[in-house]
């Protein structure tokens, strides 16, 4: 796939804001101009919002493509705003809209894409494509790949983070390997980060945003409201105008390699101090699984369960804490821990399910 850039401006970040919803004609071009005076790249406004739960805010509806059209008008900004369906992607078009996103609750629907991506066919409209709410990088590369067959070649991406059970820091867990991963497969899509999404609340826009810029993201979706306590949608995580203005000033651009000789050998001694800690962590792991099976095989002989709680609440707690003493979070241990005995289970299950075939 051939993609081109959405954005014709090189340098970072590339800038898309503005209010998770429209409102009301005042709201959408006031913000829409202290925008402009910031220069954005891209005014955002939703019209059709996916809620979780019906009897709360859908969206003005059409009435809010005439506000954007105002938008471009009187600022010159270019507009998007949120398509879910064919119909959607019909009165887009027919009021200009400059680009078009999917949603992360559509982009989980191939039906949904393919409707979008055909009814995009002949038009050269750019789309930046969500994330899918949960994390599958096949199903948001399939989408990627209707939207692209339709013909169109200005194709974006956003992450957004995806749906988490216990996340108590995010509405949407970052998952950046999963970003970095599509980055590598589909070299040329625009990468946007929306930092509002993932977050869920303001406190923490700032760090995200600069992550995003850190891993090399072309740029940031983020969402601005002029009254944000009392916006109709997503209140905890929009931000005035000013307060974005700051967020944009404050984000540290680093470039994306150096030529610098003596900065790319320390790197490189760097990074393959790495690789052999990489590679020493999956000896041992083979290592560790040898020794689950060779419990599994004992607990089958002595007629035990897999599973027992009281050991692995134990294994967890001595971790947290020493992983707390070695500086790393109480999340990502639990989450190796966690990963690590799914596989050791597995491993026990599949040496107990031989050895009842060889009976
Ligand atoms: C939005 O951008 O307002 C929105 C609904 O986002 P998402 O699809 O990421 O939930
Ligand atoms: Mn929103």
């Amino acid at each position: 796939m051939q993609f081109e850039p959405i954005f014709e401006k090189t340098e970072r970040p590339i800038v898309i804001a503005g209010p998770c919803s429209a409102e009301s004609e005042d709201q959408v071009l006031s913000t829409a101009k202290a925008l402009a005076e910031q220069n954005i790249d891209l005014y955002r406004a939703g019209i059709w919002k996916p809620r979780t739960r019906p009897n709360s805010f859908e969206g003005v509806g059409v009435v809010g493509l005439k506000w954007l059209r105002r938008v471009k008008e009187e600022t010159g900004l270019k507009v998007t705003t949120e398509v879910a369906k064919a119909a959607h992607v019909y009165e887009t078009l027919k009021y200009g809209i400059d680009v078009l996103w999917i949603g992360a609750r559509t982009t989980v629907s191939p039906f949904a894409v393919q409707e979008i991506a055909d009814a995009l066919e002949g038009t050269d409209t750019p789309v930046l494509i969500k994330n899918p709410i949960n994390p599958d990088l096949k199903l948001w590369m399939g989408a990627i790949e209707r939207i692209y067959k339709a013909g169109i070649s200005k194709v974006g991406v956003i992450h957004r983070g995806f749906s988490a059970i216990d996340d108590k820091t995010y509405r949407n867990t970052p998952m950046w390997q999963i970003a970095i991963e599509l980055m590598q497969a589909f070299p040329g899509l625009t990468f946007i980060c929306d930092n509002s999404h993932i977050c869920g609340r303001r406190d923490i826009l700032q760090p995200v945003a600069q992550t995003a810029m850190d891993l090399n993201f072309h740029g940031l979706m983020t969402e601005v409201h002029p009254d944000p306590d009392n916006a109709w949608s997503d209140a905890k995580q929009q931000i005035t105008p000013p307060v974005f203005s700051e967020l944009i000033d404050s984000l540290v651009l680093r470039e994306a390699s150096s030529k610098d000789q003596e900065f790319l050998h320390k790197i490189e001694d760097l990074r393959s101090q790495i690789d052999l800690i990489d590679n020493e962590m999956l000896d041992l792991m083979g290592k560790r699984m040898k020794i689950a099976d060779d419990i599994g095989m004992y607990k089958k002989i002595n007629n035990i369960s897999i599973l027992q709680p009281s050991r692995w609440s134990e294994i967890l707690a001595t971790a947290s804490a020493k992983g707390s003493a070695l500086g790393l979070s109480e999340e990502f241990v639990a989450q190796i821990l966690k990963a690590i005995h799914q596989e050791s289970i597995n491993h026990q299950e599949e040496v107990m399910s031989r050895a009842e075939l060889e009976k």
